[in-house]
């Protein structure tokens, strides 16, 4: 189906589209909804996750305006980070990473792969959102390299556009099962799978509630972070010259499941991940899926949805990280 994301370069990067399963044996565990799941760890580029569908517009946008290098910034153990340094690799661009925390002395999990795919690494302490990037940039300027900078979590209105194409995904994909949704979950850090799900959401006219669940207690860009997806939901529709009317009402936000703060695990995920790899044999991650899966256990838990609904839980990703988390997850 042609839809206004044709309108932007794109490269070709995952695999697509994602499964999309029911999640029976879960349901009758819970004794809730039921419960579908849009497998985003499946798209591909080591080891998958939301941010390939990001990275197919903005490595799009790299390439053709001839940049040669491309930098991001994150967590050390960030998913962003890891995919944006296989996307470079596959395009044949370096990648540079920009790193909160000092290098450990072995790098496991996203940071193993982050070097395995060649990126190199720039350690900066207490900054994990791209502080020191401009920095970093000129460096790479004065040395003659042409970078492309990409915002932390890819979450700008070109990332974002790679979440209005996978509403059209979801949406033949749920006329192909003659399925419909009352509602998606996912979890929500940069907002950028957020804010291209609304734009989505309305181009598509679908009906379902997103509701995401907030992941990190430091808010990303200025201001409370239901108005920075606002803003960029609405930066979103512009660059697709679609309506761009959206309102506070659009963007649900729980932040009640923040426990001890980003990537602090706790009783919510450590349950949320053992139960759904013992009942499914799919397994979430301990920063971002395990947390927002958490959230969901508990509303259907508190009886927010009733047993006729359908709740799609989107899984993001992050695989790599519970390699990193082996402490924290056992019992
Ligand atoms: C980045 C990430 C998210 C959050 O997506 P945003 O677009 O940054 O809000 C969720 N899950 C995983 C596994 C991620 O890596």
């Amino acid at each position: 189906m042609n839809h206004p994301c044709h309108t932007l370069p794109k490269k070709t990067l995952g695999c697509f589209p994602t499964p999309l399963v029911a999640l029976n044996r879960l349901s009758d565990h819970l004794g809730g909804p039921r419960i579908l799941m849009k497998r985003d760890d499946q798209t591909g580029l080591a080891s998958g996750g939301n941010k390939t569908r990001k990275l197919e517009f903005l490595m799009g946008e790299a390439t053709a305006t001839g940049c040669d290098t491309v930098i991001t910034a994150g967590a050390a153990q960030s998913n962003h980070c890891r995919q944006t340094a296989a996307a470079a690799a596959c395009c044949g661009l370096g990648c540079h990473l920009v790193l909160g925390g000092e290098r450990p002395d072995i790098l496991d999990g996203n940071l193993l792969l982050d070097d395995l795919l060649g990126a190199e690494i720039h350690w900066t302490g207490e900054y994990r959102k791209g502080e020191k990037i401009p920095e970093i940039v000129e460096q790479l300027v004065n040395q003659g390299y042409n970078p492309y900078v990409i915002p932390y979590g890819g979450s700008n209105s070109t990332g974002a556009a790679g979440f209005v194409a996978a509403v059209s995904e979801l949406q033949s994909q749920l006329s192909d099962m003659k399925a419909s949704v009352n509602s998606i979950v996912f979890a929500s850090s940069s907002g950028g799978t957020q804010a291209g799900l609304v734009v989505g959401k309305k181009i598509f006219q679908q009906g379902f509630d997103l509701i995401g669940i907030g992941i990190d207690k430091g808010e990303a860009g200025d201001g409370p972070f239901s108005d920075h997806v606002l803003q960029l939901a609405g930066a979103t529709a512009d660059r697709l010259n679609v309506d761009d009317d959206f309102c506070r009402t659009d963007i649900i936000v729980r932040n009640t499941y923040l426990g001890d703060g980003y990537g602090v695990v706790g009783d919510l995920e450590r349950r949320a991940i053992r139960l759904t790899a013992e009942t499914e044999g799919i397994l979430l991650d301990p920063v971002y899926t395990g947390r927002a899966m958490g959230g969901l256990m508990d509303m259907i838990k508190k009886g927010e949805f009733s047993s006729r609904d359908t709740v799609l839980f989107w899984h993001t990703g992050g695989l790599p990280a519970l390699f990193s988390y082996a402490e924290d997850l056992q019992q």
